[in-house]
């Protein structure tokens, strides 16, 4: 198809760890506009996946792309300012501060809004009407002005998704968003990526099936560093080698 219809691709991706290959060879495709999902047991190398995504390791060989670009050599930043944002690299919150100055702070990291941020009066009220925009659209703005060390867990996570979406993700890395949640938490925060999904693509590492069989259009699952199978729900689930794994038969 068209190129730019693959808004991430890997080729032959591959990370050792003296001697010890941790992702073997992983060709990924993940389509614009989709919510994809990593998967996999533990130790399958979802976690070195998202390092190697994100250029906090350097693969020891194999190519990442993004929009066509060979994005192998650049240093996380750079991947960051292409759009490429992992939730959990701005979730460092301040828990002393409130929401509403968490997601400013968010805001004055994306290069755009600090550099307006340094245009006057102005501009602080816009900034603080796109940080209120942003708590809305997380369904934060009754928080606005809690502390957050004091944020119900679950909430926690909607604000991560609020300050990563500060920064214009096209690419957003989730990391197993709904990890640790009761079930209401587990439903609010689907219906959250659900929802900022529009306009962008999500890859997440999620170990809820749940989670996956509502919301994901696409599902690659690893399995000892290596790619098992990839499709959507129905396909994988079905899938020999996947149940395989998943029941240790
Ligand atoms: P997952 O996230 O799917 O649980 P990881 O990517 O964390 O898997 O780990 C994949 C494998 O690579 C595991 O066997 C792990 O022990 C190994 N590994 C991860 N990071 C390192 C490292 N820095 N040094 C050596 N081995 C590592």
């Amino acid at each position: 198809g068209h190129p730019q219809d693959c808004i991430l691709e890997t080729r032959g991706m591959t990370k050792e760890f003296r001697g010890f290959i941790a992702v073997n060879d992983v060709s990924l495709k993940v389509r614009r506009g989709d919510i994809h999902a990593l998967i996999g047991p533990n130790g399958a190398g979802k976690t070195t996946c998202f390092n190697l995504l994100t250029k906090f390791l350097t693969p020891t060989r194999g190519t990442i792309l993004f929009n066509g670009d060979d994005i192998t050599s650049l240093k996380p930043a750079q991947i960051a300012r292409r759009g490429v944002i992992r939730s959990f690299q701005i979730s460092a919150v301040f828990p002393h501060l409130t929401v509403l100055e968490n997601v400013r702070i968010g805001l004055q990291r994306n290069t755009g809004w600090s550099f307006r941020f340094w245009q006057g009066e102005r501009s602080l009220k816009a900034l603080d009407a796109r940080a209120m925009e942003l708590l809305e659209q997380v369904d934060l703005q009754a928080f606005a002005k809690t502390v957050t060390v004091n944020l119900p867990y679950g909430r926690k996570r909607a604000l991560e998704i609020a300050t990563t979406l500060a920064m214009e993700p096209e690419l957003m890395l989730l990391d197993e968003p709904t990890q640790g949640m009761g079930h209401e938490d587990v439903d609010r925060v689907t219906q959250l990526i659900k929802k900022v999904s529009a306009g962008r693509t999500i890859l997440m590492v999620e170990h809820n099936m749940n989670v996956i069989s509502s919301i994901a259009d696409r599902i690659t699952v690893l399995a000892r560093g290596a790619v098992l199978c990839e499709g959507d729900y129905a396909t994988v689930s079905k899938d020999p080698a996947v149940l395989e794994v998943y029941m240790g038969t």
